[in-house]
């Protein structure tokens, strides 16, 4: 097991005791990730000669599964090596650390994340487990990086066909004062993607199953 940096592990605990309110926009951060990899994906075939960019080859996914309780973000990006794994998620980008500084200043616990993209750490508001599996452009070998939160992640080998980025979130279980089975939801997705995603360049494609 591997242990986060300091201000990963605040910026994450501060995800994991979100409130109600600010949860919902887990997906506006990981859609928008998802993007960023597929717009990354289109330059490269900008640069790289023989290499095209086929618009139906890039989208992103969602699944939804009620009976495992797990909400996956998928695309057809330009995906992660170990050693992206190990640097772009083990510590707070750019985004979040900015956010994180400013919060720091104004020692308001609540107000930053609605503000600010708090980034791929988002997705602890509503999961109780994170499993990343990625496989890099050009790549033969596809990895999987898991955390259960703040104790820390472990990276190990996976398969997986196709370049591009899976990120499952184990949907956190119901208490009584929160609710959490309404992202799982048909309706509640279409909501959220609706209400943050809109201006997506890529298809946002939808499945949910169970009951
Ligand atoms: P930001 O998007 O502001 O850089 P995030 O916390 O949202 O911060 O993401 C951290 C980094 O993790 C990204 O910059 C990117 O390098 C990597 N990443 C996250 N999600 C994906 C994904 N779906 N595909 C490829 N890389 C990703
Ligand atoms: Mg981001």
């Amino acid at each position: 097991m591997q242990q986060f940096k300091a201000e990963s592990k605040r910026l994450l605990e501060m995800m994991i005791n979100s409130i109600y309110t600010q949860r919902e926009i887990f997906l506006r951060e990981l859609i928008s990730n998802a993007s960023d990899a597929i717009d990354k994906m289109y330059y490269k075939a900008l640069t790289e000669e023989g290499l095209t960019f086929n618009k139906e080859d890039y989208f992103i996914k969602i699944t939804a599964d009620k009976d495992k309780r797990t909400l996956t973000i998928s695309d057809t990006g330009i995906g992660m090596t170990p050693e992206e794994l190990e640097n772009n998620l083990g510590v707070i980008a750019k985004s979040g650390s900015l956010a994180f500084k400013k919060e720091t200043e104004q020692k308001d616990g609540h107000n930053i994340i609605g503000q600010f993209g708090v980034g791929f750490y988002s997705a602890f508001m509503v999961a109780d487990e994170v499993t990343v599996i990625s496989k890099a452009w050009g790549a033969n070998e596809a990895y999987r990086w898991h955390s259960e939160g703040a104790e820390g992640y472990t990276i190990e080998p996976a398969s997986k066909e196709t370049a591009g980025t899976d990120i499952i979130l184990h949907i956190k279980a119901n208490t009584e004062e929160d609710s959490y089975d309404e992202y799982l939801e048909t309706y509640r997705l279409r909501a959220i993607v609706k209400k943050y995603s809109d201006f997506i360049r890529y298809p946002i494609k939808m499945e949910i199953s169970g009951q």
